[in-house]
């Protein structure tokens, strides 16, 4: 049987919430044995939107990641569970047993991705498994269905769009966590470092500016102009590196730093003295 995968892409993501609520309406008050018991009204997010916020004013950006469990081909919560109550199907789907689960509590905390929660009023740990009975019967998990940004595929891991999508550039979610998740993902946020430059003569801001990035370890260059607002913005960066910024333009002195990308870098504004 052909293994299943996720594709999420962060970067088409718009935070709308259909995903969320898509969720609900599938599986609030509805059982589909044996795979899911009903989920509660309140209180459970078997998917659900994590915003980011970055930057500093007046460079604000949001991401957002739709959160779902990872089905895990190496899982944290199947390895604390006794009751053998949280399995993986043939086509790699991890689904948690109602018959089974005794409600012990264990495996919610010991899920790194933090994604299963505990039905109070049944006494057993849920969370997502990925729509299975929609699966089954050769529809697509809700989520996936709802999205009007394709932000998240699913299928075959061996079928033409997933192939695609990982071909493109794919990673997981916290590589640190070793659990080697089904769910893959495009357009992680990566650390930008971004400034506005001005003459400070003239207090004018400084558009043409040629800023050129090195990253000190790989030493990989990437180089961006700043707009006719001095703005200039570096992007998908190596994080925790340390990069020499050099900013120039036709008539005035260089400028140079040294940053280094724990999380995003706002340099705020920096002033190029004329030359002479
Ligand atoms: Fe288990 Fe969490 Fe991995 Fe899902 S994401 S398989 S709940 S460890």
């Amino acid at each position: 049987m052909s293994k299943k995968s996720f594709i999420v892409d962060a970067e088409k993501c718009s935070g709308c919430g259909l995903c969320v609520v898509s969720c609900k309406d599938e599986h609030v008050g509805s059982a589909y044995a044996p795979w899911s018991a009903p989920q509660p009204e309140t209180g459970h997010f078997w998917v659900n939107i994590k915003a980011i916020e970055r930057g500093v004013q007046p460079r604000v950006q949001m991401n957002y990641l739709p959160m779902l469990c990872q089905h895990c081909e190496d899982a944290p919560c199947m390895k604390v569970c006794d009751d053998d109550a949280i399995q993986r199907r043939d086509d790699g789907l991890v689904w948690i047993d109602a018959e089974r689960c005794s409600g012990c509590g264990l495996c919610a905390p010991a899920c790194p991705y933090d994604v299963i929660f505990k039905n109070e009023q049944l006494g057993i740990a849920q969370k997502c498994n990925a729509c299975a009975h929609r699966v089954d019967a050769g529809e697509l998990p809700r989520c996936v269905e709802v999205c009007p940004h394709e932000a998240i595929l699913f299928g075959d891991e061996d079928s033409a769009p997933i192939q695609e999508a990982q071909r493109s550039g794919s990673e997981v979610l916290h590589p640190e966590y070793q659990t080697a998740p089904r769910v893959l993902w495009k357009g992680l946020p990566k650390p930008w470092i971004a400034g506005t430059l001005v003459d400070p003569q003239s207090d004018d801001c400084l558009d043409g500016v040629t800023v050129q990035v090195r990253n000190l370890f790989d030493d990989s260059t990437q180089q961006v102009r700043s707009d006719s607002f001095g703005d200039f913005r570096l992007s998908n960066l190596q994080s925790d590196a340390k990069y020499l910024i050099i900013m120039e333009k036709s008539g005035y002195r260089s400028e140079r730093r040294v940053v280094t990308t724990a999380g995003d870098q706002d340099l705020g504004s920096v002033s190029l003295q004329r030359l002479g």
